[in-house]
C-alpha cells in the first residue's frame, strides 16, 4: 500500500509523491519563543518527527526543518517587561522548548533555523516581491499587494475581501487593500532592528517562514506543516508571497495538525473542552508535565489521536493512555523474562515464524502476528493514522497475552511456542520504534526474573483453581499475602490474570 496525505490545499486524500523521487523535504512552523512551551507546542514537533521516522521507514531521504521565530512584536513586549534583551528571553525560552523536544524523543529535525540568522535572506525576498510589482512601501513599512496574487486564497478558501478580521494586527495606514499584509515593519532607532533597503525595520511573520523554507528546502518542496489556527492567514500568505516571487508552486502537501483543547469545568457545572491559550490562562507549562509523567507517555499521548483531530488534554486522558503503554511494557518485559533474549533492539522477522506454528493454536497465532503487522502499517498509509496504528499495538498485545497464557507458557515453557510469543513481542517493539515509541525498556513494571516469573505462574495458577472450585477464601487468601509482598494481581478481561510489582 502507498501512503496517501490529506491535502489542505486540494481538500482530500492524496497519494503522496515526492517532487524528487527518493527524497522529501519537509518544514514546519514552529514557535514564537516568548513564553515557557507548552503541551501544544510539542504538537507538531512530535507528529512531523514521527512522520518523518516512517518516512525514513518507507526508505525516503528527509529533511525536516522547523524554524524558531525569535523577532516577534510579542517578543519585544515580554522582554521589556522581564528587563531582557529580545535575545535573551527568546535563548531562554528556546533552550526550554529543545530540552522538553529532546525527552520527547524528538531528534529527527535537521534544521531549526531562526529569523534573525536569516534577514539577508528576507530582504532579498521582499525585493524580488518589489521587482515583481507585489510589494510598496509606506513611510519604511513595506507591504504585500494581494490583488497582484490571483490565486490568493487558494489554501484557506478565503477571499481577500472577508479577511480584514485575520489581518486586523497588522493593518496599518496607507495599504492598497485592506487585506494587504506587512512584510517589513519599520523601527525606531531605539527599537530591535536591522538597516534594509527601506531603512530600520524587521521582518513580518510570515516571509521569514517563506525565505527560510526555501533557503533550506528549494523554491517548491514536498511537505508544509503546521497547526490547523495557522492555515489562514500565515500559510496563505506563505504561499501568495512564495509563489508571486518564484513564479513556481510553493509546498506540495499542505498537513495541519489538530490543535489542543482542554476539558475545564464551566462555571455551571458542565464540562467543556476549549481551546488551549494563554489568554484563557488554562496552559500548564510542558516542563511541568514532563516532571509529572513519563515523557514517553507523552508521546503516546499525543500519537494516540488522529493528527488532524483535536487533541484533548486532561490529566485523565494522559493517565489512560499511560496505563495501556504500560501493559505493552509489561508484555515486553514478559517476554525478556520468559525468553532471556533482548526485545527491544533485534528486529522481529516474520517469515522465521512459519516453522515454529506446530498446531493449530500456534499458526493462528502466528497470523494474528502477520495481520497486525500489515494492519499497522495499512494506518499509518492511511493520512498517516498514528491512532488506528497505536490500537493495533494494543490488540496485537492482548492476543500475545492470550497465547503465552493458553499455552501455559510460564509454568510449562514450550521453546518453539516460546519463540513464536518473543517474535511477536519484538515486532510490538519494532513496529512501535517505527513511530519513536518503545525505544528502551522504561524501568521494570514487573522486576524479577524467570524463576519469579515461574513462581508467580504457580500462584495465579492455584488462585484460579481454587476460584474454580468455589474456594474464594483461598483465592482472595493468595491475592492479599501477595499484595504484603507488594505484588498486585490484575484480572485481564479474557479471564487471564497478570501481575506486577507496586
Ligand atoms: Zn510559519
Amino acid at each position: 500500500m502507498a501512503l496517501r496525505l490529506y491535502n489542505t490545499l486540494t481538500n482530500q486524500k492524496e497519494l503522496f509523491e515526492p517532487i524528487e523521487p527518493g527524497k522529501v523535504g519537509i518544514y514546519v512552523c514552529g514557535p514564537t519563543v516568548y513564553k515557557d512551551s507548552h503541551i501544544g507546542h510539542a504538537v507538531g514537533p512530535v507528529i512531523f518527527d514521527a512522520l518523518k521516522k516512517y518516512l525514513v521507514y518507507k526508505g525516503y531521504h528527509v529533511k525536516l526543518v522547523v524554524n524558531i521565530t525569535d523577532v516577534d512584536d510579542k517578543i519585544i513586549l515580554e522582554s521589556q517587561r522581564l528587563g531582557l534583551s529580545m535575545r535573551e528571553l527568546a535563548e531562554q525560552v528556546s533552550k526550554g522548548y529543545f530540552e522538553a523536544l529532546d525527552k520527547l524523543g524528538v531528534d529527527s529535525i535537521d534544521v531549526f533555523p531562526r529569523a534573525t540568522e536569516h534577514i539577508g535572506h528576507i530582504i532579498e525576498l521582499i525585493q524580488r516581491l518589489g521587482e515583481n510589482g507585489a510589494a510598496y512601501e509606506v513611510n519604511g513599512d513595506v507591504y504585500f499587494d494581494i490583488s497582484r496574487c490571483p490565486n490568493y486564497g487558494c489554501l484557506s478558501n478565503r477571499k481577500s475581501e472577508d479577511q480584514a478580521e485575520g489581518t486586523r494586527q497588522l493593518a496599518g495606514g496607507g495599504k492598497r487593500n485592506a487585506g494587504d499584509f506587512a512584510l517589513w515593519k519599520a523601527a525606531k532607532e531605539s527599537e530591535v532592528g536591522w538597516d534594509s533597503p527601506w531603512g530600520r525595520g524587521r521582518p513580518g511573520w510570515h516571509i521569514e517562514c517563506s525565505a527560510m523554507s526555501m533557503h533550506y528546502l528549494g523554491e517548491s518542496f514536498d511537505i508544509h506543516g503546521g497547526g490547523m489556527d495557522l492555515v489562514f492567514p500565515h500559510h496563505e500568505n506563505e504561499v501568495a508571497q512564495s509563489v508571486t516571487a518564484t513564479g513556481k508552486p510553493f509546498a506540495k502537501y499542505w498537513l495541519h495538525n489538530g490543535l489542543t483543547r482542554v476539558r475545564t469545568k464551566a462555571a455551571g457545572g458542565e464540562w467543556k473542552n476549549e481551546k488551549m491559550s494563554k489568554s484563557l490562562g488554562n496552559i500548564k507549562p510542558i516542563r511541568e508535565l514532563l516532571e509529572e509523567y513519563p515523557p514517553q507517555a507523552i508521546r503516546f499521548f499525543l500519537l494516540s489521536t488522529h493528527y488532524r483531530r483535536p487533541i484533548d488534554f486532561s490529566d485523565d486522558a494522559i493517565q489512560s493512555v499511560l496505563k495501556g503503554m504500560t501493559n505493552i511494557y509489561r508484555l515486553l518485559e514478559r517476554l525478556e523474562r520468559l525468553s532471556g533474549e533482548d526485545v527491544y533492539h533485534s528486529k522481529g522477522s516474520v517469515t522465521t515464524m512459519e516453522e515454529l506454528a506446530r498446531t493449530e493454536t500456534d499458526k493462528a497465532f502466528r497470523n494474528e502476528i502477520h495481520s497486525a503487522h500489515l494492519h499497522y502499517l495499512e494506518n499509518l498509509d492511511d493520512d498517516f493514522n498514528t491512532a488506528g496504528a497505536i490500537a493495533v499495538l494494543y490488540e496485537l498485545c492482548n492476543s500475545i497475552n492470550r497465547y503465552i497464557d493458553q499455552q501455559r507458557l510460564e509454568t510449562h515453557p514450550n521453546k518453539d511456542q516460546l519463540t513464536l510469543a518473543l517474535e511477536g513481542a519484538r515486532t510490538v517493539a519494532m513496529l512501535g520504534q517505527i513511530l519513536g515509541l518503545l525505544r528502551e525498556p522504561i524501568g521494570k513494571t514487573t522486576g524479577g526474573d524467570a524463576l519469579a516469573g515461574q513462581l508467580m505462574g504457580l500462584f495465579i495458577e492455584m488462585r484460579a483453581e481454587a476460584r474454580q472450585n468455589k474456594n474464594f477464601a483461598l483465592a482472595d487468601a493468595i491475592r492479599h499475602k501477595l499484595k504484603t509482598l507488594h505484588i498486585v494481581l490484575e484480572d485481564r478481561p479474557d479471564g487471564s490474570t497478570d501481575w506486577h510489582k507496586e
